[in-house]
């Protein structure tokens, strides 16, 4: 357990609320292992047992009727939705939340929120998320001190709390934050190339997305892409380093032994970070060359291995297998846009998507709701009405059997039902941006 506490300094005075932000982690941990054991079932077990067969019809250009509920219909549904879960993680505990992460805990809601107000303008939402912020600080600073990531450590309440408190005018309250985010970036440009690991959930990259989203609402420098250019050094050091025995794949790492792939601990989370700062043209090569060796080595069915080696074809998530990676992907396609081979690895892996992605989860991380984001991101990309189609076909199933499969225990409804990514706060997010699909974002992932 503590070796996820690569701060050691401060990883001696784990009590209350860091217990639990470490079982948190163990937690995710566990995910990992479990879902990752299901190679052990055979594939075609496995692959029936995770998915619901798609049977929703799919767009017909010489009938393209839309049959889904209204965009004004998710809009309200979204609300309600985000009103039971601040009940639930907020109002119900009186401020007392355990878990202090964006992934399964509180932050999450505080996001959520946010999401709220961007889509329906509602100033309370606003207020409700600096609220949760506000209050959340201290115990983050204190019981989250060895995390550094949006998703699962300090920057994440740091980050949206600047964000938040520049949308209410409370510039001290944001100077305030963004210099606790300052001071991390310090804290982790001194350790240097080693002793962290690189990944998006529990590493550097995962703190450099706190950055971008802080420059992408306060302004490109508010954090300074001089300051932040040791941490993305150290992430480009570490994965040469981690390639040293792959001819083929420029980059490469690790997060506990193995060489994962997908979005939350692996390549794609990694390469989708690095895209988004000014890279050297040696840099933005062993990006690209990284991507080139993902799609040559994918599986016939388009789908991604989970990590380096790993020969089943079985998980179509957000954080393992295509869905993470079809984001990276569209990315690519806009950063290396005369490489047409990026956009064409994205539509293959929104086949995959259609044809497996309906997952028997509700959630963003690994469910039905963030595998209709990527939908949302193809469209954007190709502006081909066969993706927003897709996108809503997924989010209708959801919005008309989700409630009566979870009751029935045919669906899980995630093992924190309330929580962002594992449970029904990133359903609420989807129907939030299904109505505006141009400005639709994958929380926490796409900028
Ligand atoms: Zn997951």
């Amino acid at each position: 357990m503590m070796r996820a506490c690569w701060l050691s300094s401060s990883s001696s005075v784990v009590s209350g609320s860091a217990r639990n932000s470490c079982t948190h982690f163990r937690r995710h941990r566990r995910h990992c292992r479990v879902q990752l054991n299901a190679r052990c079932v055979r594939a075609s077990n496995a692959m029936s047992d995770r998915f619901f067969k798609n049977d929703l019809p799919d767009y017909d250009v010489s009938n393209p009727v839309d049959r889904f509920p209204s965009s004004q219909d998710f809009s309200v549904a979204a609300i309600a939705k985000k009103d039971e879960i601040v009940e639930a993680t907020w109002s119900r505990q009186r401020g007392l939340s355990r878990d202090l992460t964006l992934y399964t805990g509180v932050v999450g809601t505080a996001f959520l929120c946010f999401k709220s107000f961007e889509r329906t303008g509602n100033k309370n939402d606003l207020l409700k998320c600096l609220e949760i912020l506000n209050s959340s600080n201290a115990d983050v600073t204190r019981h989250l001190k060895p995390y550094v990531t949006f998703l699962c450590g300090r920057a994440g309440n740091y980050a949206l709390g600047a964000i938040a408190s520049k949308y209410t005018g409370d510039t001290t309250n944001m100077l305030k934050y963004l210099e606790l985010l300052k001071q991390m970036v310090e804290e982790i440009s001194s350790i240097g190339n080693s002793g962290m690991p690189d990944e998006l959930l529990y590493g550097r990259t995962g703190f450099l997305w706190a950055c971008l989203f802080v420059n992408e609402h306060l302004g490109d420098e508010s954090i300074t892409w001089s300051s932040l250019r040791p941490i993305v050094n150290a992430v480009l050091t570490s994965g040469r380093a981690g390639a040293r025995h792959h001819a083929n794949c420029p980059l490469m790492y690790e997060w506990y032994n193995t060489k994962y792939w997908g979005a939350a601990h692996g390549l794609a989370g990694i390469m989708h970070v690095l895209m988004h700062f000014p890279l050297t043209k040696e840099d933005a090569n062993d990006v690209k060359g990284t991507l080139h060796y993902m799609i040559a080595n994918r599986f016939p069915s388009g789908n991604y291995p989970t990590a380096e080696g790993h020969e089943d074809d079985t998980l179509v998530h957000w954080c393992h297998g295509a869905p993470g990676i079809l984001l990276t992907l569209c990315k690519a396609a806009e950063v290396f846009s005369s490489d047409a081979i990026f956009k064409q690895a994205a539509i293959d892996a929104g086949e995959v998507i259609w044809k497996r992605g309906l997952l028997k989860r509700i959630g963003i991380c690994h469910g039905v709701s963030g595998n209709a984001y990527t939908f949302l991101a193809l469209y954007r990309l190709t502006h081909d009405p066969i993706h927003l189609h897709r996108a809503r076909a997924f989010s209708s199933f959801l919005y008309e059997n989700a409630r009566h499969l979870v009751a029935s225990g045919r669906m899980h409804s995630g093992d924190h039902p309330s929580s962002l990514f594992e449970g029904r706060g990133g359903l609420a997010c989807l129907w939030f941006d299904i109505g505006k699909p141009e400005d639709s974002r994958f929380p926490a992932y796409e900028l």
